[in-house]
């Protein structure tokens, strides 16, 4: 069975077709900086440069290219029986994958106020998939569900009680990729009463400290804007910047939260969210992208340092996603000077890991360092096709 899965970002769209069971990839690819003046298309070798002005752009290059006879996929459209979607927030609502009808979709609709910059591209996602793939079944995949296992000392805020029983607590986020390199990592260090903090590191990102293969804490919260710099994202700031900026500077709320949300984090601090822009600035000897690069990894470090004091200890760290996957310069920089914690990396390694597996351990490190690909796509189809089966 064909199974199709969808991860539409806020300014790119990833999709893999997987023969299921077998989890065999047939097409893999993304469309990347969509909305952007120059977009790229990748599907497995095919390659194209172009503007791409919305995911229905992306899902229109994708489906040229799934048809395409030269390429021996489909024949017809109808051959995709399954469409997995992940979608970001799920709120206290969805804490499995679930069948799309329209009431989930006016549900994920309801919760774009707690994901603004992700659940509406999600929406998007499922329905520009509806429109091209009308056979399919549409499935959702929540990025919230892994984190459930947070406990309340980790996921209650120090405000008045009736906010919580209102739904107002830490969900975090990145779930599906936390919890496949989480699993990987048990995988390797071969047991599951384990302390690990995996870093997905993408144009969003969390730390989360998965204590015996289960969440423990997670970085972002109520929405996904709290913990590290992200690419436009401000991450944790002190809340009284926001009254600051309503009650005397005379910003709008929704002004506020269009800064926080899209002009802050790298885009403010070095003028790009792309970080592979943030490393060649810094690398031709500007101090504005050096010091952003330097505040990131140092955002990073300052969770190490947290998860590994709440979980008394520490076996592995992973690194994973787009940064956390391809940039040397941000994994050096986050684990410097750890070695009260007995952590080190390779830093030979640590330039070509995948030539050793993903593994970046220092010699003396008592700490495992890893980088593992995440996989949110084989998650979800795993995860999609266990509900229809
Ligand atoms: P993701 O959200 O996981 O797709 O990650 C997107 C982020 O990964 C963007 O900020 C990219 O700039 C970054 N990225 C992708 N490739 C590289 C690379 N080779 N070096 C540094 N950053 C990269």
């Amino acid at each position: 069975m064909k199974v199709l899965v969808l991860n539409s970002g806020s300014s790119s769209l990833k999709f893999q077709l997987f023969e299921m069971p077998q989890g065999k990839v047939l097409v893999k690819g993304l469309a990347e900086r969509i909305g952007e003046e120059t977009g790229r298309f990748k599907a497995n070798d095919y390659e194209v440069i172009e503007k791409i002005p919305t995911h229905k752009e992306a899902l229109e290059l994708l489906t040229a290219y799934l048809l395409n006879p030269a390429h021996h996929i489909i024949k017809d459209k109808s051959e995709i029986k399954i469409v997995g979607h992940r979608v970001v927030h799920g709120g206290n609502t969805f804490v499995q994958p679930t069948i799309i009808d329209a009431a989930v979709k006016s549900k994920i609709k309801d919760l774009f106020s707690l994901a603004p910059l992700h659940n509406p591209a999600n929406l998007t996602g499922i329905e520009t998939a509806e429109e091209i793939f009308p056979q399919a079944t549409q499935i959702a995949v929540f990025d919230t569900a892994f984190h459930q296992t947070i406990p309340q000392i980790n996921h209650q805020y120090a405000i008045p009680e009736k906010f919580y029983k209102a739904g107002i607590r830490k969900y975090g986020f990145h779930g599906i990729s936390h919890q496949y390199v989480s699993r990987e990592a048990n995988k390797r260090l071969g047991k599951t009463n384990t302390k690990v903090i995996t870093l997905h590191l993408g144009n969003g990102a969390s730390a989360t400290a998965v204590l015996n293969g289960k969440s423990y804490d997670t970085s972002m919260g109520f929405g996904p804007m709290n913990g590290l710099i992200m690419g436009t994202r401000s991450g944790d700031i002190d809340q009284s910047i926001i009254f600051y900026l309503v009650q005397k500077m005379g910003y709008s709320l929704e002004e506020v939260q269009n800064i926080l949300n899209k002009k802050s984090g790298m885009t403010a601090l070095a003028g790009s969210n792309d970080l592979r822009d943030v490393e060649t600035a810094a690398g031709k000897g500007d101090q504005k992208a050096q010091l952003a690069l330097e505040m990131y990894a140092g955002a990073i470090k300052k969770y190490i340092g947290n998860y590994t004091a709440q979980m008394d200890g520490l076996d592995a760290l992973v690194f994973t996603a787009g940064i956390g996957e391809n940039s040397e310069t941000v994994r050096a920089l986050a684990t410097k000077n750890l070695t009260y914690l007995g952590l080190e990396i390779d830093s030979e390694k640590n330039n070509a890991p995948h030539v050793f597996k993903g593994d970046i351990t220092g010699k003396q490190s008592k700490v495992k360092v890893w980088v593992i690909p995440t996989n949110e796509e084989l998650e979800i189809a795993q995860q999609a096709f266990a509900l229809i089966k």
